[in-house]
């Protein structure tokens, strides 16, 4: 069986270098929770930062991941899980950040509700992130 970056690197038209892979098979392994920009840092050494914000903007321009925003300023990225094409995502699911381990989750079956606009508006996108404690935590 192929590794499963290079076949998302071909069918996302992106040529298969080894950072990108590293970076996607981190995301991969990562599938529960959310990663920072400093995360992958730390985790892939030898990467330097502007490799990995280009791959994380070309992966976010493909489809491939989606950006959640954090409250500390610092952008979290996670796998989409289908749907999503370049320039058009579908992650209209909420997010949660657990205030005990500091992770953050996409909640894929629970969905952004609607948020009427006022007249004159027209939204193009809403997130949502809801903090508490996670289901590992409350054990
Ligand atoms: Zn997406
Ligand atoms: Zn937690
Ligand atoms: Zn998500």
């Amino acid at each position: 069986m192929q590794d499963p970056t290079i076949d998302i690197l071909k069918r996302n038209n992106l040529s298969v270098t080894e950072g990108r892979r590293n970076i996607l098979q981190l995301f991969l392994n990562h599938n529960a929770s959310a990663l920072r920009h400093s995360d992958i840092e730390s985790s892939l050494h030898g990467l330097d930062r502007v490799t990995i914000y280009r791959t994380l903007q070309a992966f976010t321009e493909k489809g491939i991941i989606h950006s959640i925003p954090g409250s500390d300023g610092a952008a979290r990225y996670a796998l989409c899980k289908g749907g999503c094409e370049q320039g058009h995502h579908h992650d209209d699911h909420v997010h949660f950040v657990c205030v005990r381990c500091g992770s953050t989750q996409c909640l894929d079956d629970v969905h952004v509700p609607y948020v009427r606009m006022p007249e004159g508006f027209e939204a193009t996108k809403v997130e949502m992130v809801v903090s508490g404690i996670c289901s590992k935590c409350r054990k």
